[in-house]
């Protein structure tokens, strides 16, 4: 039967009630500590997005604030751009990039530009102008038409009769096939200062056109001529530079469109006209016939993706198209707006996709039906924000718990060792008390037949004195195991450390058990090399380990004992040898033998006389030495235990091991 200590059932419950206890202790706080910090997470994360979106609120209103004041701003700089005539306004609004194109009126409200121009009352047709409109219809005669306007042009003082004159004449030379002198008198024509601002039956300007004749009648082969190309790029230079030029008050708008669209066409590289996409736009806006605005702030125009702005006085309406206005405004408002945070504009209707809690807000009062959405550059800001506070409570609330662990630990160790401690007490006093008690009784029951004088002859009287004697050595042994073991628990056990011969410790070691090695039964062997050198131990203490270790070989072995003591040198250290050819062990028992009060058979023990505390003894000195002990055994092959002890202080090494000498 292997019991390392008896069984204490009710003990087994109330240390498995103890530890359940214990870990109620441990894990209620703990869990409660999880759960607070779960809410406070939780909470955490809803007061970020609370102040947050305060935060961000306040921003969206200071962004309305500057938006409107943006677009105030914008309202004054469109009124005080008023200055001279409607054509300059529009070309300064639009090069100041004010707006995309703008309409100006008058003050009583009717379009000033873009609008046509001037018209002016064709001069009378008459005399040769009559003739040469006569000829011209004929189709026959070409030439004789071209003269007759020829005549005509130099009669008239009028210019803008002259200038129709001369263009009806370059008309007609060039159906009669006279190409080249049609391009000399449009050349002419052009190149006539006072024909300039002459205007046509159609209420165009003359001499534009004529310019654009020229450049198409000097597209193809002749443009190689060197004289065709001067005239070519002079008539290119002056209308370029005159449809740039918006102080030319009298330039229809509807021909100054055409003509830069016909010239853009003919001359790509040379024809830059900044205000051509303005003056398209104004077109656009006007052929819907749109009411002034009345409201002044921005809304939809009536075409599709523009949008208008009234100026302060109600004047201009300066157009924006959708996807520029949208620019200029995320530009405006990335200058404006907060780090972390992405401001989009949203056109009226325009959908926003975004997980941020914060709904698209009103853009201002300008910008009716116009709205700002906030969302934030980290894909989920405040997961991001919110995570920061999490990760601290985490934290928090992970150390709290471990440290609850640590703490429940230490309770449950000390718990342990105090409950080890109590049961140990117990198993002393069991086994003090049964210990005595054998020895004891059979002291008595010998002692009372001395007393009775119930022996035989002088032999049994001496027979039951050895006995008593011997029962009496067992107890001694057994007390001074006892008190040994007291001291050790409580720290009182004292070492007289001195340089000792490893003989004289195995010499009082065999004669203290004398007797008992010296019994027929035993075979005794003792081997210690000579000239061991001389070990650091106490004396006494030493012996006891060898006692014990002596004791249990004559207790664990059968009838026929073998027993040897060897003592050698081994580096360092001495190594005291017991062997046996005893009952032997198995490996966990082996391991387990220098614990206290272990005993494999309990028994046995009982038999024989032991608590088991012999072998924690030994290891107990051993380790106070500075040594070691290990038992190498098999079950019913005997045991050999193996105690080492350092050398003394300057004891040189030995340098062989000599076989052992008989003591
Ligand atoms: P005990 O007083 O019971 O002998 P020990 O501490 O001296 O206590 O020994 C502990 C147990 O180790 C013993 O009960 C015994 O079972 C086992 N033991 C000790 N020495 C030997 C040995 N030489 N051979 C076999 N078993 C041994």
């Amino acid at each position: 039967m292997k019991r390392p200590f008896k069984e204490f059932s009710a003990g087994n419950h109330s240390t498995a009630t103890t530890f359940a206890a214990l870990v109620l202790v441990a894990l209620v706080p703990a869990v409660c500590v999880l759960w607070f910090m779960i809410l406070a997470m939780r909470n955490e994360r809803l007061a970020v997005q609370d102040r947050l979106t305060d935060v961000y609120l306040t921003h969206v209103s200071s962004l309305q604030r500057q938006l409107t004041a943006f677009w105030q701003g914008r309202q004054t700089a469109l009124s005080s751009a008023r200055n001279d005539s409607p054509a300059e306004l529009f070309a300064a609004v639009v090069r100041s990039n004010l707006a995309d194109s703008v309409v100006v009126y008058d003050r009583s409200g009717k379009v000033a530009y873009s609008a046509l121009g001037s018209i002016e009352t064709p001069a009378e047709e008459k005399g040769d102008w009559a003739l040469a409109r006569e000829l011209e219809f004929q189709k026959t005669n070409y030439l004789a038409a071209a003269e007759a306007y020829g005549r005509v042009a130099q009669a008239n003082q009028d210019a803008h009769a002259k200038a129709r004159a001369r263009q009806a004449q370059a008309g007609c030379l060039l159906k009669a096939g006279r190409k080249e002198e049609a391009l000399a008198r449009l050349t002419e024509l052009a190149g006539d200062p006072g024909l300039r601002n002459a205007i046509s039956a159609q209420s165009t300007l003359i001499v534009p056109n004529a310019q654009l004749l020229i450049l198409k009648l000097v597209a193809g082969a002749e443009a190689g001529r060197a004289d065709f190309s001067a005239r070519r790029q002079q008539a290119l230079d002056d209308l370029v530079k005159r449809l740039n030029d918006y102080t030319d008050a009298d330039f229809p708008s509807s021909q100054r469109r055409f003509l830069m669209g016909e010239v853009t066409a003919l001359a790509p590289q040379a024809a830059i006209f900044p205000t051509r996409a303005a003056e398209e736009l104004a077109a656009e806006y006007l052929e819907h016939n749109p009411a002034l605005p009345t409201e002044p702030r921005l809304q939809r125009a009536p075409i599709a993706n523009v949008w208008r702005l009234p100026s302060a006085d109600r004047t201009i309406v300066a157009l924006f198209r959708e996807d520029g206005l949208k620019k200029e405004l995320a530009t405006l408002i990335d200058s404006l707006a907060l780090p972390d945070v992405r401001v989009t504009v949203l056109s009226p209707g325009e959908p926003f996709a975004s997980s941020t809690p914060v709904a698209p807000q009103e853009a201002g009062e300008f910008l009716p039906g116009w709205r700002l959405g906030l969302s934030f550059k980290e894909s989920d800001f405040f997961a991001t924000l919110s995570a920061r506070q999490t990760r601290f409570y985490l934290w928090t609330g992970l150390l709290v718990v471990l440290i609850i662990a640590m703490v429940a630990l230490l309770v449950a160790r000390y718990v342990a060792a105090q409950m080890r401690l109590a049961r140990l007490k117990n198993e002393l006093v069991s086994t003090v008390s049964h210990e005595l008690k054998t020895p004891l009784a059979s002291i008595r029951a010998l002692v009372d037949t001395l007393a009775a004088g119930r022996f035989r002859d002088e032999q049994q009287l001496q027979e039951y004195l050895q006995l008593i004697a011997k029962e009496n050595l067992r107890l001694c042994h057994l007390i001074e195991n006892f008190l040994t073991f007291s001291r050790m628990d409580r720290g009182k056990q004292r070492f007289r450390f001195e340089a000792l011969a490893p003989a004289a410790v195995v010499a009082a070691a065999v004669d203290a058990l004398k007797k008992r090695l010296a019994s027929a039964h035993c075979n005794f062997e003792v081997r210690v090399e000579p000239d061991l050198p001389l070990i650091r131990g106490d004396a006494d203490a030493l012996s006891t380990v060898l006692i014990n270790l002596l004791d249990n070989a004559c207790k664990y072995t059968g009838d026929e004992k073998r027993i040897g003591v060897r003592a050698f040198a081994e580096g360092r250290q001495v190594c005291f040898e017991v062997a046996d050819n005893g009952i032997g062990l198995d490996r966990r028992d082996a391991r387990k033998i220098f614990d206290r009060f272990y005993q494999v058979d309990q028994s046995l023990t009982r038999q024989r006389g032991g608590c088991g505390l012999g072998l924690s003894i030994v290891k107990f000195i051993v380790k106070a030495h500075a040594g070691t002990v290990e038992v190498q055994s098999e079950p019913g092959q005997g045991s050999t235990f193996r105690v080492k002890i350092p050398l003394a202080k300057s004891q040189p090494v030995p340098e062989t091991n000599q076989p052992g000498e008989h003591l």
